[in-house]
């Protein structure tokens, strides 16, 4: 039987997962988890990049750990762990940071759109550095694929730069890894950005309750052209349409027609997607409420994610030492 291909793809600890991250990145993560060995990552260093608050660090790191375990991560077949507790992250972090000139991260998308959207005005080394450690991240494990939504694509990007730039340097090691993008790799937010983002404070949680998910989605911005019912609107650019798309695909050619002729209104529109997201996510949030009421059961899983973990960064590392003639 020939070798499963590596996944290698982490999230960061910074609060309560959202719907952006379960179809994105997360559904992706458990749909390939047979056919590919997987690796996840909670990235709790790669966190202190926007906020240097590491009080919260743990805990959300666990909420994130339970989110993801309620979507259905399976444990035996996906480790998970915390990037800090792999001491290896950090010297592969240091050696890759060689390989690339601080130019090249200067234009990095994603940074900028950071920068914009946090109002960040003083960059720091780490932040700038956070593709190095990401591909530290995927290199140690020898990632092949990647997982994540669109606004991650610039980052392995520059992964396959740095893999490429250390086998020509001292050898043939590392994979260039590749991203696996969802249908839904830029889920929009509710006030119409183009990307429901925790920053943006335009999500809906996997967590959110009913009462919840049906106020959010009633704010939700829609066509502006379309005011009252009977006026036509157009679903293209109506981030609701987008949703429904997702979580209502039997109904969206209704919803489309409907919407387009004007025989549906906005309110009812959004009625109804919410209730779909609701019955969607209720799966999911059952399950969180059973790893919520057995917490040793979530810290064993991390246990054993961190030791399958260890095992093979300590193995490419001695890889990397040998082929550098470090001893
Ligand atoms: P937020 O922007 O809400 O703070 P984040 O971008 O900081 O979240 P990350 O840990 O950087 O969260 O991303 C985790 C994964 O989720 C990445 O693969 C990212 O591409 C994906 N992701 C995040 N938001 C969305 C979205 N709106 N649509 C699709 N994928 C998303
Ligand atoms: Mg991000």
């Amino acid at each position: 039987m020939s070798k499963k291909k590596r996944i290698l793809s982490g999230m960061r600890p910074t609060g309560k997962l959202h719907l952006g991250h379960l179809v994105g990145a997360l559904e992706n993560w458990v749909k390939l988890q047979d056919e590919y060995q997987n690796f996840h990552l909670i990235a709790d260093y790669h966190a202190l990049t926007t906020d240097l608050d590491s009080n919260s660090i743990y805990q959300n790191s666990i909420e994130m750990l339970i989110d993801w375990l309620a979507a259905g991560l399976d444990p035996e077949k996906s480790p998970m762990f915390r990037q800090s507790q792999i001491k290896e992250h950090c010297e592969l972090h240091l050696i890759f940071s060689m390989l690339i000139t601080s130019a090249r991260l200067e234009r990095n998308p994603t940074l900028k759109d950071q920068i914009r959207d946090l109002n960040i005005e003083n960059v720091t080394y780490g932040h700038l550095g956070y593709p190095v450690l990401q591909a530290a991240d995927i290199l140690l494990y020898k990632g092949e694929y990647v997982p994540v939504g669109e606004d991650q694509v610039p980052h392995i990007e520059i992964t396959r730069e740095i893999a490429r730039r250390f086998n020509q340097q001292y050898g043939n090691l590392f994979p260039e890894p590749e991203p696996l993008l969802t249908k839904f790799a830029r889920l929009p937010g509710l006030d119409g950005n183009q990307k429901m983002s925790k920053s943006a404070g335009n999500t809906i949680l996997m967590s959110d309750d009913s009462q919840t998910i049906k106020n959010k989605l009633r704010g939700a911005v829609t066509d502006p052209q379309k005011i009252r019912k009977g006026d036509p609107g157009r679903p293209e650019i109506c981030l609701v349409y987008t949703y429904h798309q997702k979580f209502n695909p039997e109904e969206t050619q209704n919803i489309e027609e409907g919407c387009r002729s004007g025989a549906l209104g906005c309110v009812e529109c959004k009625l109804k997607c919410s209730e779909k997201i609701i019955s969607y996510l209720s799966p999911i949030q059952e399950k969180r409420k059973y790893f919520e009421n057995n917490p040793d059961i979530v810290l064993d899983i991390l246990r054993d994610g961190e030791l399958k973990a260890h095992q093979i960064a300590t193995q490419t590392m001695s890889e990397v030492h040998s082929l550098m003639k470090f001893g």
